[in-house]
């Protein structure tokens, strides 16, 4: 009204009473007319659906999601070549099978690629449906999303894991939508409710919060998780399981894209996978300038290990972006990490703090990197760094 003060305008109010909850005095109440009461009721009987109805559908649902059974992992592979990705994702695959109480199966796709199915055993794998034709030697989206489909459709998994690399991404999209199932990207942890469905959790909100997805009225449900998230199982030496050879090929000519010739990059010999090593010495804003970084690099190369870098470093052009670390860059596991001039914040500490050992140095003794922090040396990077490096040189000799 004229003195600022909220109105109830009759002719507008559909008495959802809504305004009834949220008012902070509660100094609103609602009344109805008997033949208001009598319409109220009316409709509360014909929008509620019958307690019979309620059962047939929950029954129904059930029904449908009972009738997809194990864990799948998908087994990626460049020309033979295994990512080490399928392997963790069998080693977390196995606790889930474990907790359903059924099958960890493997998919390998390719074209001369059986002796991936002695790995995946070697991995965790109690069986492999194995495709092996000359139309699946390259990656193809085509080829391997028919292929997928034929196995979902045939036997029926209730969970696909596959890795969040460019390969999964494109692949685990692509079935996710043919098949009409959900699909959660770089989850970074995987655990089953008590009615089987797969929670699936990782960061939201610019990784301010974990969220848990679930899919839990389609099956199969669908996961991608980044390299190093997991960890690598044990692998064990000789073990063996069922092979399923499925004679499913996809005809060449119904396939768009072909393969004219695979042409390598000529930087990947100056290309550092940082995923790989052992030892980590990264860089921040702290860094202040590109060329600081060859104080991190002389150290790096005592150690045997690599330059990395927060994305603030990354996007002052500091440090290429396959040296990023954290949310939006790679995920790290080494034996060392040692962060100098970052600050922790929440989307680099997600893809470093599962490291055996993380070093920190950072003037800032409040800094949030010393809350994951084995050790932490509140001091200027530019005497500390030098001085480690001399350390080890004079040990060395
Ligand atoms: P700052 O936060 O500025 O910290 C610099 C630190 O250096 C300070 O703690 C300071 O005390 C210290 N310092 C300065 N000088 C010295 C010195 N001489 N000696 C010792 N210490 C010194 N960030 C990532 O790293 N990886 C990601 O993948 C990533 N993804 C993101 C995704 C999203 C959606 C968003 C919103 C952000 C993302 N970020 C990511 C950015 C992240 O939020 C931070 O902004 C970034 O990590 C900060 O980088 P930094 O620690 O190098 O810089």
């Amino acid at each position: 009204n004229d003195a600022g003060e909220p109105i109830i305008i009759p002719e507008k109010c559909i008495g959802c009473v809504k305004c009834v909850k949220i008012c902070p005095a509660s100094a609103l109440e609602m009344f109805f007319t008997p033949e208001e009461l009598k319409i109220l009721e009316q409709l509360a009987t014909v929008a509620a659906p019958a307690e019979e109805e309620v059962d047939e559908e929950a029954a129904a649902l059930a029904k449908k999601l009972a009738a997809y059974r194990g864990v799948w992992v998908f087994v990626e592979q460049t020309e033979g070549e295994p990512a080490k990705v399928s392997w963790e994702l069998l080693g977390a695959g196995a606790r889930l099978a474990a907790s359903l109480g059924v099958e960890l199966c493997a998919l390998v796709i390719g074209e001369k690629v059986e002796h991936l199915c002695t790995e995946a055993f070697a991995h965790g794998a109690a069986k492999v449906y194995l495709l092996d034709a000359p139309v699946y030697r390259n990656y193809r989206t085509e080829a391997y999303l028919e292929a997928c489909c034929h196995l979902i459709a045939t036997y029926k998994p209730e969970i696909i894991l596959m890795g969040a690399s460019g390969m999964g991404r494109d692949l685990a999209g692509a079935v996710a939508t043919r098949v009409g199932t959900g699909l959660t990207a770089d989850c970074t942890g995987l655990d089953i409710d008590d009615k089987r469905n797969l929670m699936q959790t990782r960061p939201a909100f610019g990784g301010n919060i974990m969220a848990t997805i679930m899919c839990d009225k389609f099956r199969p449900q669908m996961a991608t998780v980044r390299p190093n998230v997991m960890s690598m199982p044990e692998r064990k030496e000789g073990a063996t399981g069922t092979i399923v050879r499925v004679d499913f090929v996809v005809p060449e000519e119904s396939i768009l894209t072909k393969v004219m010739e695979i042409i390598r990059d000529a930087t990947s010999k100056s290309h550092v996978d940082i995923t790989g090593a052992d030892f980590i010495v990264s860089g921040g804003r702290g860094m202040m300038a590109p060329e600081n970084f060859t104080i991190l690099q002389e150290l790096a190369e005592e150690l045997g290990g690599v330059v990395g870098a927060s994305r603030s470093a990354v996007d002052a052009g500091w440090m290429p972006g396959d040296r990023q670390v954290g949310q939006t860059g790679k995920t790290v596991r080494p034996k060392i990490y040692i962060a100098c001039g970052i600050s922790g914040a929440i989307q680099h500490l997600v893809g470093m703090q599962d490291s055996d050992m993380v070093i920190a140095i950072n003037r800032d003794r409040q800094a949030p990197i010393f809350e994951v922090a084995t050790y932490g040396i509140v001091g200027d990077l530019f005497q500390v760094v030098p001085a480690i490096t001399k350390r080890i040189r004079e040990l060395k000799q």
